[in-house]
């Protein structure tokens, strides 16, 4: 399978009806209506809020893999991409590439936040938190499918903020993965080089198309978190972030590259289930490292100022709100976007300096108005 190939099966089967950062219950349940007889379609259960919860299984091949995503309901990214690849299973673009595997997907794990766009469920617990207790019903039905299914690798699906760069260099990290650890050594067993030989095939394919904008997610081991409790019974898992990409704030570049990157990873275990090969390039792709805003002013008469967009759920759309994060000196910070003040001081439109947390969409430089705000969003 060539990225070309990739490419073009994407873009046959790219659902429209799907667009942008808010997209709950209401969004998919239409289409999950409409998916053919070759997906097989279930309720597993009922969220907080007695919303359903569906798991979509797919093919007949030996090897399991179980992918849920949204179990943080403002990450809708990895959703979108799921839904093209339901298409794409539809019109049977991946028979032969995916003949080894059998899928059991769980497209939306938090309803309810996803309606609220919050991270946490309606009782304002992170599932990503509660893997231990399983206090949740969300957590629930999620450790339901796991033992029922019994899969041989887990896909965890998420989208991450734009704070991230790959490494210390100036590269937004537009994806990023992690082989979770299964004990507090982290240490490198069998199930975990399974899960880094997958990242390591996902980073070769894909570097091409984002040279230097892969990253890996912060390691350290946690039980109350899904992946790696998976992982300590033995059970390879993938976190998968959907990162920035430059202005894409709408996310649809980086759900074009979620599906390819699930598909090379589906098509690599199918090809070659519980593979090791080459797992030791993981540990050469960078760190994840908390380096960008969205919005940098530099070289003013006082502080740089670092701006960060807020996302407000508001009449049914996401709204990014400018807020000052961080004021100093910020040499070793990037921007999504610079302001270069040119020694001149940043003064709100009252004529006031700024304080982190102020709310702020339009800027004075040397009188002059700089707006903060996204314009395509
Ligand atoms: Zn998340």
């Amino acid at each position: 399978m060539t990225l070309k190939q990739l490419e073009e099966f994407f873009e046959k089967c790219k659902v429209n009806h799907l667009h942008g950062r808010y997209i709950n219950l209401d969004h998919i349940s239409p289409l999950i209506d409409q998916l053919s007889s070759s997906l097989s379609i279930k309720i597993e259960g009922y969220s907080v809020n007695n919303n359903p919860i569906h798991s979509i299984q797919w093919g007949n091949g030996k090897t399991r893999i179980l992918i849920w995503s949204q179990m943080h309901g403002n990450e809708s990214t990895t959703t979108k991409a799921i839904f093209d690849l339901f298409q794409a299973l539809q019109q049977h673009m991946f028979s032969e590439e995916f003949k080894g595997v059998q899928l059991m997907i769980l497209p939306m794990l938090n309803p309810d936040g996803a309606q609220m766009y919050t991270r946490q469920n309606a009782n304002d617990i992170d599932l990503n938190r509660d893997a231990k207790d399983i206090s949740q019903p969300e957590s629930r039905i999620l450790r339901k499918a796991f033992d029922a299914f019994k899969p041989h690798y887990c896909f965890n699906m998420h989208g991450q903020r734009t704070l991230y760069s790959a490494g210390p260099a100036p590269n937004s990290a537009v994806l990023s993965f992690l082989a979770p650890a299964a004990d507090p050594e982290r240490t490198v067993n069998q199930s975990r080089k399974q899960s880094m030989a997958v990242i390591a095939e996902m980073k070769k394919q894909l570097t091409p198309l984002i040279p230097g904008q892969i990253a890996l997610y912060n390691d350290a081991f946690n039980i109350n978190c899904v992946g790696d409790t998976f992982q300590s019974h033995s059970t390879p898992s993938i976190l998968f972030e959907a990162g920035h990409f430059p202005k894409d704030y709408n996310r649809e570049v980086v759900r074009r590259l979620i599906f390819k990157a699930m598909a090379i990873a589906i098509s690599f275990i199918s090809n070659s289930p519980h593979s090791t090969y080459d797992y030791e390039h993981y540990t050469e792709i960078p760190q994840n490292e908390e380096r960008f805003y969205d919005i940098l002013i530099r070289n003013t008469s006082d502080a740089d100022i670092g701006i960060r967009y807020k996302e407000i759920l508001k009449d049914g759309k996401i709204e990014f709100i400018p807020e000052v994060t961080d004021m100093g000196i910020l040499d070793n910070k990037y921007g999504h976007k610079e302001i270069n003040a040119d020694q001149y001081s940043v003064l709100s439109l009252k004529k006031e300096p700024f304080k982190p947390g102020d709310e702020i969409d339009i800027v004075l430089i040397n009188n002059e108005k700089f707006s903060l705000k996204l314009t395509d969003s």
